[in-house]
């Protein structure tokens, strides 16, 4: 039952991230175990505390990667609520206030404080959506920092979850985008999602023959790349920036950096503010998550493929075929 404060909705939809493999396979750290991964969650709300003002029984509702922080650091303040300081609580693997562990949306229904939810615009189905809530956020994010538009020259580097939504964010914010990918089995469909170019690593010197290229790169890959070789397809003044994130160390040799006064950086997904202004850019422009649906069963095959590359673009868990006696 939800709090005065909280709303319950029935998940219908749970997006199935290649953080949560990380997670749920040790690969960042130490897990508590029993885990419910599931942070790209979409579903209908159906009971609210006594005193919610934001949500109905009936709306089409998500929640992201988190389901609270302290509310009150200059980052929460400013809508960045994914870099408080205080303590963000993460949507499964975190403690919430009462102390007890968060579970995420590999399941049937969720209770979160209205704040950390979103409405999910009529335009976009719920199947989806659900990857937006943080594939959507992921990269939206950094685009907008960084004011891509008319005019930038972009790379997204990876076309999964994250790089396929990005590729359509990229190009309905006005650049001109290429994707890179590990080889050329993926070339229609980037260009389906609106590239104007695609290129594969596994071809000859491909980032060589790209140097000086790229006004920002969003890298997506969740395994370590070249960076040193990344940061050669910059222009000068351009911005390589992380979304991807390996558990491993990656080498950079500083002066990739200086001669030409390129940045590195990463990005965390983005704050509720934020959030809400991508699922209403996304309604505006078409854009969304094309997925694969599968079944609670399928879950650790779709992890395996996920893992090989092997995924056209989000498998989506319908949690309607979790069985609610088990
Ligand atoms: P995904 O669906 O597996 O996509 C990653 C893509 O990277 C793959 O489809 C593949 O694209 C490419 N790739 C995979 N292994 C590679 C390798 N060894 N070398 C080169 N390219 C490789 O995963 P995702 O869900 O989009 O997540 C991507 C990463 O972002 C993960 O590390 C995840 O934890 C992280 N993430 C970060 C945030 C954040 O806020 N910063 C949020 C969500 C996820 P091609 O087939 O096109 O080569
Ligand atoms: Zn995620």
């Amino acid at each position: 039952d939800p709090g005065p404060t909280e709303d319950y909705f029935e998940i219908r939809f749970a997006g199935l991230c290649h953080s949560d493999i990380h997670t749920a396979r040790g690969e960042w750290g130490p897990v508590h175990y029993p885990l419910v991964p599931g942070h790209e969650i979409a579903g209908i709300v159906t009971k609210v505390g006594s005193d919610v003002t934001k949500f109905k029984v009936g709306d089409r509702v998500g929640v992201g990667c988190f389901v609270d922080s302290c509310g009150e650091c200059e980052y929460c303040l400013a809508g960045y609520q994914q870099y408080c300081l205080g303590s963000v609580v993460w949507t499964y693997d975190g403690v919430g206030r009462d102390g007890l562990p968060t579970d995420g949306g590999y399941s049937r229904g969720i209770t979160v404080e209205q704040d950390y939810v979103l409405h999910i615009p009529d335009e976009i189905p719920l199947e989806n959506a659900a990857p937006l809530l943080c594939a959507g956020i992921t990269t939206y994010s950094p685009l907008a920092h960084w004011n891509i538009g008319p005019g930038s020259q972009v790379a997204v580097i990876g076309l999964g979850g994250l790089g396929h939504v990005g590729v359509q964010l990229a190009v309905a914010m006005g650049a001109e985008v290429s994707v890179i990918s590990q080889t050329r089995s993926k070339e229609s469909d980037g260009l389906k999602f609106g590239a104007a170019h695609y290129y594969a690593m596994n071809e000859e010197d491909t980032l060589k023959k790209l140097r000086g290229s790229f006004d920002f790169i969003l890298n997506t890959v969740s395994a370590p790349l070249d960076f040193n070789a990344l940061l050669g397809t910059l222009k000068p003044q351009g911005t390589l920036c992380n979304v991807g994130l390996p558990p491993d160390s990656i080498p950079i040799k500083v002066n990739r950096l200086i001669t030409g006064r390129k940045s590195l950086s990463g990005s965390n997904i983005g704050g509720i503010p934020e959030t809400q202004e991508m699922l209403d850019f996304c309604a505006k422009h078409g854009v969304m998550a094309q997925v694969e649906i599968i079944s609670g069963e399928e879950i650790t095959e779709a992890y395996n493929r996920v893992v090989k590359s092997d995924v056209r673009y989000r498998f989506v868990i319908d949690t309607a075929t979790f069985d609610p006696e088990e």
